[in-house]
């Protein structure tokens, strides 16, 4: 005896299951009623407005904020005449008079003939996505309007450092996506001030901390000066791996400076020791404690001889 494989389709009661178990909410419009066919019933537990109530477009559009309604509709409405598949974030209004951010990807399904006969899509709740985007985006913004930069070289300061810190580790925390961190010292930087002065040593400061900038290029790297003559880099949603070759940009890029040392037992060029850090952040870590694994591995790079990078 042969076993059969369950035929695919024999059970339709397991997708409509499998869609309203899902915390995406599936939705269904007929292109030539412009009615709902269907709405998941998670919608109720979302927004408070029962599946039934979902009538027509018309109910979509009007739960939609304001300000949003006109740019998403007009959008929306022109895709889907266009038969092409489309996403939209806007604020849905809650029963009780709140506003929660949606993401709605929208497929459009055509018949036989290539006319547009339905949209089927998900909403999903991307309201802490959009929390976060704004907090980083307000923080972004203070540290232009107050300054929160390093008098010296230009980068942020140890404060905005803290505040972008947690920022970052909370949101990689919540999507579990990995944070590296890479800490940066100068090596034998009070021979170089006693050689060259303070004012000079001012200067190689300025000079490298502009070398950690152009080494760590996304958007959202951030390089802070983290004391005396010590850097700090933040790099969201980034592995070891990536990390790994972002430390070593930086040694590339301050070797083709060649700021010149010239202290006998310091060796001829400035260089760096670089500690590097990557973690997922989960309950039990805290971000004091990773700092400090991180630290450790620079003093580590300091011992075995400076000029090299400690990973895990
Ligand atoms: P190591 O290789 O172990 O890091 O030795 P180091 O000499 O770099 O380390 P140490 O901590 O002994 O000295 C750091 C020096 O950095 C001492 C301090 O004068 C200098 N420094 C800190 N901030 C500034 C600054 O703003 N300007 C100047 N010119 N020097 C600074
Ligand atoms: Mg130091
Ligand atoms: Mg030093």
């Amino acid at each position: 005896m042969t076993d059969t494989p369950p035929e695919p389709h024999a059970d339709p009661s397991v997708y409509k299951t499998l869609l309203e178990s899902t915390r995406a909410i599936p939705w269904k419009i007929d292109w030539k009623t412009l009615r709902f066919a269907y709405i998941g019933p998670q919608i109720e537990a979302l927004l408070g407005w029962s599946p039934e109530s979902w009538v027509s477009v018309d109910d979509w559009a009007s739960r939609m904020h304001e300000d949003d309604r006109e740019r998403v509709v007009n959008f929306c409405v022109a895709q889907s005449r266009d038969g092409v598949d489309h996403e939209a974030d806007y604020r849905a209004l809650t029963r009780d008079g709140d506003y929660v951010w949606i993401r709605d990807v929208v497929h459009v399904v055509r018949d036989e003939q290539g006319e547009v006969e339905a949209l089927v899509g998900f909403m999903f709740d991307i309201s802490e996505r959009k929390k976060t985007e704004q907090e980083l985006a307000a923080l972004q913004k203070q540290l232009e309007e107050y300054s929160f930069k390093d008098g010296l070289t230009g980068v942020a300061n140890r404060r905005m450092f803290d505040r972008v810190m947690d920022e970052n580790w909370g949101e990689a925390a919540r999507r579990r996506q990995p944070l590296s961190v890479i800490l940066v010292d100068i090596d034998n930087f009070k021979q170089y001030n006693d050689r060259h002065g303070h004012l000079q040593g001012d200067e190689c400061l300025k000079r490298i901390g502009s070398v950690l900038t152009s080494a760590a290029k996304r958007a959202r790297d951030f390089v802070a000066r983290f004391g005396g003559e010590e850097f700090v880099i933040i790099l969201p949603e980034t592995d070891a791996q990536a990390a790994m070759s972002v430390a070593q940009r930086c040694h590339r890029l301050l070797l083709r400076e060649q700021i010149p040392h010239g202290d006998s037992d310091a060796g001829q060029l400035v260089t760096l020791s670089i500690g590097l850090g990557t973690i997922v952040p989960s309950r039990d870590d805290t971000v004091g404690g990773f700092l400090e694994q991180v630290d450790q591995r620079l003093y580590q790079a300091k011992r075995t001889g400076k000029n090299r990078i400690v990973a895990a």
